[in-house]
C-alpha cells in the first residue's frame, strides 16, 4: 500500500516538475498585444485598465497629472519576481492618490488625471527605465508601456487647452536606515542633497534650469530657482503653512546630511522634456502622520490641496479649486 502511495506521489511530483518546465519554456518572447491607444478616446468620467487590469487610468479635466508607481499589490504568476533593484511597496499611496481625486470630484466636480500601477513592485517598477523596471518579462514590459502611454496621453490632452502641465509623482518613504523616522515630506526637483546644502546664490548661479524638473515653469517665470523650490511660494513652504512639514521649504532649506530623494525616472523623463510644457515634482510622503490610516489621509487631503491650489495660482496662472 505504501509502495503504491509512494509511486503515485512520485508521479505527481514529476508531472508538476514537467508542467513547470513546460510553462517556463513556453513563456513567449513576444506576443501580439493590442496597439497602445486602441482603448482611446479617453473620456473624463470613464476608467481604463490596460491589459489584465495591471494599470488604471482615470482621465481628468485639470492641468494636473498624478502618478503612483510603487503602491500596487498584484502578483500575477505570468511575471516572475524582479531579481535586482528596490522591491519595497510604498504603502497606501494608491489610497492617498485616490483620496485626492475623490476630494476634487466631490467638492468641485473637477479632477486631476490619475495613473496607477497596480502591480506589486516585485513585478514592475514603473519609476525606472524599462530594463530595470520589467527585467525582460514581456507582460511587465507591456504594463510599463501602458503606464507611460497613459501619462503621455494625459499630458497631450491637457496641452490642447492649457499652456502648461504639472505632474506629481507620489511615493512614500519609511524609517531611514539609521533609524531616524523623518516625518517631513521630501519634495524632489532633480536637485541633489549636496546642491540643496548650498546657498540660494550658489543654486541660482550654478544649477541649469533645464536640468531641473521645473524647467517649464522657470522658463516663463520671474521667480528664481531657489525661490521656486524653497521661497515663500514654493510648494514646500505652502505645505508648511498648511501644517505639512516639508523639505525643501523656508523652514527646512536642505537635508543637511539626512536621507532625501531628489526625484526618479518619471520626474526626470517628463520634467526635463524640452518638447512639452510640463513640470514634474516627486513627492515622498512619510508613513506616520500622513498615510498610516484612512483618517490621516482624509485630514491630509484638504491641507495639501490648499497648498497646491496656491502653487498653481502663483506659478501656473491657474486656480485648481474654483470656489463659487
Ligand atoms: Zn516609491
Amino acid at each position: 500500500m505504501n509502495k503504491y502511495l509512494l509511486l503515485i506521489l512520485m508521479l505527481i511530483i514529476s508531472c508538476n516538475k514537467n508542467g513547470n518546465n513546460l510553462n517556463i519554456e513556453e513563456t513567449p518572447k513576444s506576443e501580439n498585444f493590442k496597439e497602445l491607444g486602441s482603448d482611446s478616446p479617453y473620456i473624463f468620467g470613464n476608467t481604463y485598465f490596460g491589459r489584465n487590469n495591471y494599470i488604471s487610468y482615470y482621465p481628468g479635466n485639470l492641468p494636473l497629472i498624478i502618478t503612483v508607481s510603487h503602491g500596487g499589490g498584484l502578483t500575477p504568476q505570468e511575471i516572475p519576481d524582479r531579481t535586482y533593484g528596490v522591491l519595497v511597496t510604498d504603502s497606501n499611496t494608491i489610497e492617498l492618490a485616490k483620496a485626492l481625486r475623490n476630494y476634487f470630484i466631490f467638492n468641485y466636480g473637477d479632477s486631476p488625471y490619475l495613473i496607477i500601477n497596480n502591480l506589486k513592485r516585485t513585478k514592475l517598477d514603473a519609476n525606472r527605465d524599462i530594463v530595470e523596471a520589467a527585467q525582460g518579462n514581456i507582460y511587465s514590459e507591456r504594463a510599463f508601456n501602458e503606464f507611460h502611454h497613459y501619462i503621455r496621453s494625459a499630458r497631450d490632452d491637457i496641452l490642447k487647452d492649457n499652456p502648461s502641465v504639472l505632474l506629481l509623482d507620489i511615493h512614500g518613504h519609511g524609517v531611514n536606515p539609521d533609524g531616524f523616522n523623518d516625518l517631513r515630506t521630501w519634495i524632489g526637483y532633480l536637485i541633489t542633497s549636496n546642491q540643496l546644502d548650498e546657498s540660494d546664490d550658489y543654486i541660482d548661479a550654478n544649477i541649469p534650469i533645464n536640468e531641473t524638473s521645473l524647467r517649464a515653469i522657470l522658463n516663463k517665470s520671474d521667480y528664481s530657482l531657489s525661490d521656486l523650490i524653497r521661497g515663500k511660494f514654493s510648494l514646500g513652504s505652502l505645505m508648511e503653512e498648511n501644517n505639512i512639514t516639508s523639505l525643501p521649504s523656508l523652514q527646512n532649506l536642505s537635508p543637511n546630511g539626512s536621507r532625501y530623494f531628489s526625484g526618479g525616472y518619471i520626474t526626470r523623463v517628463y520634467g526635463t522634456d524640452i518638447n512639452h510644457d510640463i513640470s514634474s515634482i516627486q513627492l515622498e510622503f512619510p508613513y506616520d502622520g500622513i498615510r498610516s490610516s484612512i483618517e490621516e489621509i482624509n485630514s491630509f487631503t484638504p491641507s495639501f490641496l490648499s497648498a497646491l491650489n496656491i502653487f498653481f495660482g502663483v506659478h501656473l496662472n491657474k486656480d485648481l479649486i474654483i470656489n463659487d
